[in-house]
């Protein structure tokens, strides 16, 4: 079994990043910014703002956090997010998700300008991808595909299973796989016998947010696995699949956590890198 070591790969290129923006600092230019709005005091949120600022220094990459209160209203958050647009500053911007329930989250996430939309949450983003027209890639699929293809893992012709639908990950990883030549199944709550699904996959990815849904059973012998899921049990970071179990019969699995994550947050810099080149264009 190969580690799919995502932790060891973001930072790889977390600092290729850094030389292409040390670089631009030689030339006297601005560097990229990356503005993270983030509401209430959700821990699991805290944390991953935390650890994106924390890949922005090592990028080379400014960012500024927002953090407003829980209560804040829906017009607040919608003036910050109309400031930050028309900020020449500001390369990309990102809403930290989950947002308390009382706003509305499609909306807020269409007010960012698509021109701005780090995370590719933006309709027209989405939209484009699906479309296979050029776009911003959403994070987590984007850090998924540049993952596997680091350890030249060739999609064409694989039988890829996904479990889940979200428009995050589930629903745009399976585009990108598609893409490259996969055939796709597409699993969520409604799937019956999850595990006959599971078992015909050459690559796997698991998006359920439940943990350890997927066990040794499920998984055919060989394949590759990619866990999406963070789920926080008993204190403890595990994913939607049994890694201790599952990594003795698999070919290639990430771990949970240092796998999926910190590709994430890689491909949140080199989105918000690529607005960034694009702004500095039109300037
Ligand atoms: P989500 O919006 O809650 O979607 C979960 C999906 O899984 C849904 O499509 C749901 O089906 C499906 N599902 C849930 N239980 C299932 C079951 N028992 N059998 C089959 N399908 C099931 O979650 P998400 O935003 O896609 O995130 C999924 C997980 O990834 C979460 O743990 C999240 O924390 C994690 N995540 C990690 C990263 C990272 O960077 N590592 C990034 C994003 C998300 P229905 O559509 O039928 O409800």
């Amino acid at each position: 079994m190969i580690l799919l070591d995502g932790f060891a790969v973001a930072n790889e290129r977390n600092l290729a990043l850094k030389q292409l923006t040390d670089e631009h600092l030689r030339k006297g230019e601005r560097l990229p910014k990356l503005a993270i709005i983030l509401i209430g005091d959700n821990p699991a949120s805290l944390s991953y703002v935390k650890g994106k600022g924390k890949a922005c220094a090592v990028a080379g990459i400014l960012h500024e956090l927002h953090h407003l209160p829980e209560d804040t209203k829906q017009e607040n958050v919608a003036a910050l997010i109309e400031t930050l647009n028309q900020d020449s500053t500001v390369d990309g911007m990102i809403l930290q998700l989950p947002i308390p329930r009382h706003l509305d989250e499609e909306v807020l996430i269409n007010l960012i300008k698509k021109e701005k939309d780090a995370d590719g949450f933006h309709v027209i983003n989405q939209g484009n991808l699906y479309q296979k027209r050029p776009t911003i890639e959403p994070a987590t699929p984007k850090g998924i595909m540049t993952l596997l293809a680091h350890y030249d893992i060739k999609i064409s012709g694989l039988n890829a299973v996904i479990v889940g639908r979200s428009n995050i990950v589930g629903f745009p990883v399976a585009r990108l796989l598609m893409d490259q030549g996969a055939t796709i199944t597409v699993c969520h709550r409604q799937t019956k016998d999850l595990g006959f699904h599971t078992r015909q996959a050459d690559l796997l990815v698991v998006a359920s947010g439940k943990p350890h849904l997927v066990t040794k059973d499920m998984v055919k012998e060989g394949a590759i696995v990619v866990d999406v899921g963070v789920n926080r049990v008993d204190g403890k970071l595990i994913g939607d699949v049994d890694f201790d179990e599952v990594k003795d019969i698999c070919s290639y699995i990430t771990p949970v956590p240092k796998g999926v994550g910190p590709m994430t947050i890689n491909a949140l810099l080199e989105n918000t890198y690529k607005l960034y080149l694009s702004h500095s264009k039109e300037a």
